[in-house]
């Protein structure tokens, strides 16, 4: 058995259940691109400025679909890599970590068994594990023999 197939199946043994909200389709919303085109975000202020527009409730799409995938990951409190993360100066990205923040170490989709990434996932994919929602803050990219594995760190919403 090789490394990888190691690490899923020690995910399907021993990982906890999860639910990743995922967005498809649909179309930018104008309040992505209020602060300019380089690193669309979207825009609370946008839509406090122009209230007759469609709102897109923080997902920076209009008319997208919202499917919400089941995954099993291993949880980890976020210090424990956020020490990492600090050295490579991207606590500017992810603003302060806390307590009850967590990293999500690893995931695999649990209708088929697969490595789950994390890596094209942003704050607007909220995250939900152990009764908690969390939104992804930023995503590492973890080598195993050759295929990427993928950590998130999220910062807890509710
Ligand atoms: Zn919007």
């Amino acid at each position: 058995m090789d490394r990888l197939t190691r690490f899923i199946n020690s995910i399907i043994a021993n990982g906890t259940a999860a639910t990743v909200k995922e967005y498809s389709g649909g179309t930018q919303c104008p309040c992505m691109i209020s602060r300019g085109t380089e690193a669309p975000a979207y825009s609370a202020d946008w839509h406090r400025r122009n209230p007759s527009a469609t709102n897109c409730n923080g997902t920076g799409l209009i008319g997208s679909t919202t499917s919400t995938v089941s995954i099993k990951t291993m949880v980890i409190d976020a210090k424990a890599v956020g020490d990492e993360v600090d050295r490579s100066g991207k606590w500017t990205e992810i603003g302060k970590l806390e307590a009850d923040d967590v990293a999500l170490y690893g995931a695999v989709k649990v209708s088929d068994g697969s490595n789950y990434s994390f890596a094209d996932l942003t704050d607007k994919n909220e995250i939900t594990v152990l009764g908690n929602t969390y939104a992804v803050k930023y995503t590492l990219k973890i080598p195993i023999d050759g295929t990427v594995v993928t950590a998130a760190l999220c910062r807890r919403l509710s």
